[in-house]
C-alpha cells in the first residue's frame, strides 16, 4: 500500500472576507500536497470554513439574517477561493455539515465518559472577536484584547469545563519526546512555555449561545466554538468520501498548517482534547508567520495593496504562489508589497525561468527541427546510452532528494531556492556554451547536440520540481517538452530519456509562460 500524507489548513472563520493570509496558508498546504502526490503517495488535503460561535451570530443579527444564511453566503466565497489559487484540496469541510456536528458530539461524549468534563462557573475577561477568555497576564493595559485592541468583557457563566490542567504532565512529555511536534523552534518554545507555566481548565460549552453544536447531555448548551472547530481535522475523514471512512487511511494527520495567532489552540488544547478522547495525535503543527503589507512600495499595475484576486486576474495564480513562497521565508514574518511582487515576476519568472524555457525550445526548433538531440557522453558503443553534460550532472546530483527533504521539514522557501539555483545554473550554461556559435560550425554538431540535449533535460527536471509551486505553467511547459509526467522519480537528468535511450522526442513552441503585464 502507498504511503499516505494528510495536510490541513485551518478552517477559515466565515465572519471575514477571504484575504491574502487565507490564500497564503492554502497555497503552502497545496505545495505540500502536490509534492507528496509526485512521490506517489496517497494524499488528503483538507481546507474549509469555521461557521459557529458568537461573532457569526452577532454579525448575522446586525445584518438581519439568520446565522445559517450568513454562513452559507460567506462559506461560498472561501470555497471559491481554493480553485482560483490552483489549490487541489480533496475536500472542503463546513462545520455546519450535519456529519461534522454528529462527530463533534460523539467525540466530546467520549471525553465526558472518560471523566474529563465537569460543571463549574467561569468568570473572566472575554474577547468576543477571539471568542476566547484571556488570562490575566495577556490582557493589554485598559483591559484590551492584545490581538483586536478592543475592550474585553467581564463574563461569568455556568459552563461545562474541560479538565485541561490534568494534561499538564502528558503534554510536557509529548513535547520532550517529539521535539518536532511544533515547528519552527521559536513556536515550539512558545507553546511549551505556555504549558510549563501552568494549565487551567477551560470552558467546553457556552450556555447563552444557540449557534453551535448542541451538547447532547444538556440541551441548554452548545459546544464552545474552538472545540467544534478543531475537531474538523478528524471529522472530515469520516464523511469526505461518500460511503467510505478515510480515517484508518489518513489519521493521524501529518501536518496542520496554521498561522501564529491560533497557536495555543492547536499546540495545547488540541493534543489534550485528542488525548482525552483516546485519539492518536497528529505528527506536527507547523506555524507560519505573518505577511506584513508595505503599502508605500507600490507598483503601477497593482496599486498599493497586494490583493490576491487582483494579482490572479492580471498575472495568474502561479505568479501569486511563487511570490508568496519566494519573497518571505516560510515560517517567519516578512514584508510583501506590490512593487516587490512585480520585481520578482519580471526578473525571475519572466526573465529567468520563462526566458530559459522560450529560448531552449526556440533553439531546438531552429537548430534541430524541434527534435531533442541525443547528446553528450555517448559512448562509442551506441547501446551505452545517453548521458548529460558532466558539469550540469554534477550540479543536479541529489537535487530531488534535497528538495524532498526540505519539504518534509516544511522549508518551502528553501526548497524553492534549491530549485531556482538550478534555473540560474541553466541560464549560465547557455551563456557559457553559446549554442548559437556552435550552430555556425558544422564540425561542432556533436557538441551542439550535447548542449541542447542537456539543456532540455535540465529544463525538464527543474520544471518537474517546480510543479507544486507553479502547477499550471509547469504543465504547459512539460507538455511542450513532450514529457508530461510530473512524478518525482523522473526529476533526474536523463530520466526523461527513458531507460538510457536518447531523448529523441519532439518539442513544441509555446506562448511566453509569464508574459508582461497588460498595458506596459
Ligand atoms: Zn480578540
Amino acid at each position: 500500500m502507498a504511503k499516505s500524507f494528510y495536510v490541513t489548513t485551518p478552517i477559515y472563520y466565515v465572519n471575514a472576507a477571504p484575504h491574502l493570509g487565507h490564500a497564503y496558508t492554502t497555497i503552502a498546504a497545496d505545495v505540500m500536497a502536490r509534492h507528496h502526490r509526485q512521490r506517489g503517495e496517497e494524499v488528503f488535503f483538507l481546507t474549509g470554513t469555521d461557521e459557529h460561535g458568537e461573532p457569526v451570530a452577532d454579525a448575522a443579527h446586525a445584518q438581519g439574517v439568520s446565522p445559517q444564511e450568513l454562513a452559507d453566503k460567506n462559506a461560498e466565497r472561501f470555497k471559491a477561493l481554493a480553485p482560483r489559487l490552483g489549490a487541489s484540496n480533496d475536500f472542503f469541510i463546513r462545520t455546519t455539515d450535519p456529519e461534522h456536528m454528529a462527530k463533534v458530539q460523539e467525540v466530546l461524549m467520549k471525553v465526558r465518559d472518560n471523566g474529563y468534563v465537569y460543571e463549574g462557573v467561569y468568570e473572566g475577561w472575554y474577547c468576543p472577536r477571539c471568542a476566547d477568555f484571556k488570562a490575566e497576564n495577556e490582557i493589554d493595559e485598559g483591559k484590551l484584547c492584545p490581538i483586536h485592541h478592543i475592550e474585553l468583557v467581564r463574563e461569568k457563566e455556568e459552563n461545562y469545563f474541560f479538565a485541561l490542567s490534568r494534561f499538564q504532565e502528558r503534554l510536557g512529555g509529548l513535547y520532550r519526546e517529539h521535539p518536532d511536534f511544533v515547528a519552527p523552534r521559536t513556536r515550539y518554545n512558545e507553546a511549551l512555555s505556555f504549558i510549563t507555566g501552568g494549565l487551567r481548565d477551560v470552558p467546553l460549552t457556552r450556555r447563552r449561545l444557540t449557534w453551535g453544536v448542541p451538547v447532547p447531555w444538556d440541551e441548554e448548551h452548545v459546544f464552545y466554538v474552538w472545540f467544534d472547530a478543531l475537531l474538523n481535522y478528524y471529522s472530515a475523514l469520516s464523511y469526505a468520501r461518500p460511503g467510505e471512512d478515510l480515517t484508518p487511511a489518513f489519521w493521524p494527520a501529518n501536518c496542520h498548517l496554521i498561522a501564529k495567532d491560533i497557536l495555543r489552540f492547536h499546540t495545547v488544547y488540541w493534543p489534550a482534547l485528542l488525548m482525552a478522547a483516546d485519539i492518536e495525535l497528529p505528527e506536527r503543527v507547523f506555524v507560519h508567520g505573518y505577511l506584513l503589507m508595505e503599502g508605500e512600495k507600490m507598483s503601477k499595475s497593482l496599486g498599493n495593496v497586494l490583493d490576491p484576486f487582483a494579482v490572479i486576474d492580471q498575472f495568474g495564480a502561479d505568479a501569486l504562489r511563487f511570490y508568496l513562497l519566494r519573497d518571505v521565508s516560510f515560517g517567519q514574518d516578512g514584508s510583501v508589497s506590490t512593487a516587490a511582487f512585480e520585481g520578482r515576476y519580471e526578473s525571475e519568472l519572466a526573465n529567468e525561468y520563462g526566458n530559459l524555457a522560450s529560448r531552449t525550445l526556440a533553439m531546438v526548433a531552429r537548430y534541430r527541427e524541434g527534435v531533442v538531440p541525443a547528446g553528450a557522453g555517448r559512448a562509442p558503443d551506441p547501446g551505452a546510452g545517453w548521458a548529460p553534460d558532466a558539469a550540469i550532472a554534477a550540479d543536479f546530483a541529489g537535487l530531488a532528494e534535497r528538495v524532498s527533504e526540505l519539504i518534509d521539514g516544511v522549508e518551502l522557501t528553501n526548497a524553492l531556492e534549491e530549485i531556482w539555483a538550478r534555473v540560474r545554473r541553466l541560464n549560465r550554461y547557455v551563456e557559457e556554451e553559446a549554442p548559437w556559435a556552435l550552430a555556425k560550425d558544422p564540425s561542432r554538431a556533436e557538441d551542439l547536440d550535447r548542449v541542447l540535449g542537456t539543456l532540455v533535460e535540465g529544463l525538464r527536471v527543474v520544471t518537474v520540481l517546480l510543479h507544486p509551486y507553479l502547477p499550471a505553467s509547469t504543465e504547459r511547459l512539460l507538455a511542450a517538452l513532450g514529457a508530461p509526467d510530473v512524478a518525482l522519480a523522473g526529476a533526474k537528468l536523463g530520466a526523461g530519456a527513458g531507460n538510457g535511450t536518447p531523448p529523441t522526442r519532439k518539442v513544441a513552441p509555446i506562448e511566453p509562460l509569464f508574459p508582461r503585464a497588460q498595458g506596459e
